[in-house]
């Protein structure tokens, strides 16, 4: 009997060990992390993004998309700025998830970074000073001074034109600065902006010349291989159109509907 109780005996501090080593067998599952989706855009570009006088909040039409999108697909949208020419590499490094800045979809970026299906048709337009009578189109820049954004198709735009002297600016509202300053003959900028940037004052001084030029497409960009992250943004920006949420944010911005 006294046998019988010690083998029990050393059964159960047997099982006790056994279960000792399971360790946390009663911790709670963790819960699932939440997802966030790291954004950064060059702030200087409305309506697309800004940050009005005085507030870190980031504003606009790129702003309100990406955050609708980052919802849609179930991830915490962060935003934080850079330069323009800092997202790409940014991508790259990882340092971010996702480039949402009206960036043209071009072949040269496709080759460093994958970009969402289309969300916006642009293309660039020349802003001159409104008493300027020499410049009516691209082939009037020739030999002049043209303040473009680091980085950008405005950029490269100038850079085509023959014996023109280029002023890059890290910012869209520094160039467009040049020019009222009369450091400059002319801006290359995205249409749009040059047209929210008319409409809020800047008409008082300046004025575009000639039509838009070839259309862009922007796109929201991953890094290279993302797949899951594009994949979740592609479907959210279809959702979007679908259910009518890009329309109402299109109109906030640009108050009028969506090409189509
Ligand atoms: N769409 C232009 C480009 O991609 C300008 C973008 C910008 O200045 N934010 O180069």
């Amino acid at each position: 009997m006294k046998k019988l109780m010690l083998v029990i005996m050393a059964m159960v501090a047997a099982v006790a060990l056994v279960c000792a080593g399971c360790g946390g067998g009663e911790k709670k599952a963790a819960a699932p992390k939440e997802k966030v989706m790291r954004v950064a855009c060059e702030p200087t570009f409305a309506p697309f993004e800004f940050q009005k006088e005085g507030s870190k909040q980031f504003d606009g039409f790129d702003m309100d998309l990406i955050r609708a999108v980052g919802k849609q697909a179930g991830y915490k949208v962060e935003i934080s700025n850079m330069g323009f020419d800092a997202l790409i590499p940014a991508l790259q490094a990882g340092n971010i998830d996702v480039a949402c800045s009206g960036m043209t979809i071009t072949d040269e970026r496709k080759k460093a970074v994958d970009f969402s299906a289309p969300y916006y048709t642009s293309g660039l337009i020349i802003l001159v000073n409104k008493d300027n009578d020499s410049i009516k189109s691209l082939a009037d820049l020739k030999g002049k001074s043209i303040a473009v954004q680091i980085g950008t198709t405005g950029e490269k735009k100038g850079r085509s034109v023959e014996g023109a002297k280029i002023k890059a600016f890290n910012a869209n509202t520094e160039a467009v600065m040049e020019l009222q300053n009369k450091g400059v003959d002319a801006v290359i900028n995205d249409a749009p902006v040059v047209g929210y940037y008319l409409a809020q004052g800047g008409a008082k001084v300046a004025k575009t010349v000639g039509s838009v030029m070839e259309a862009e497409e922007y796109g929201i960009a991953v890094k290279k291989g993302n797949k899951q992250l594009l994949d979740d943004i592609n479907k959210a920006l279809a959702e979007l159109k679908k259910n009518g949420e890009y329309e109402k944010i299109y109109k906030t911005w640009f108050g009028e509907t969506a090409k189509k």
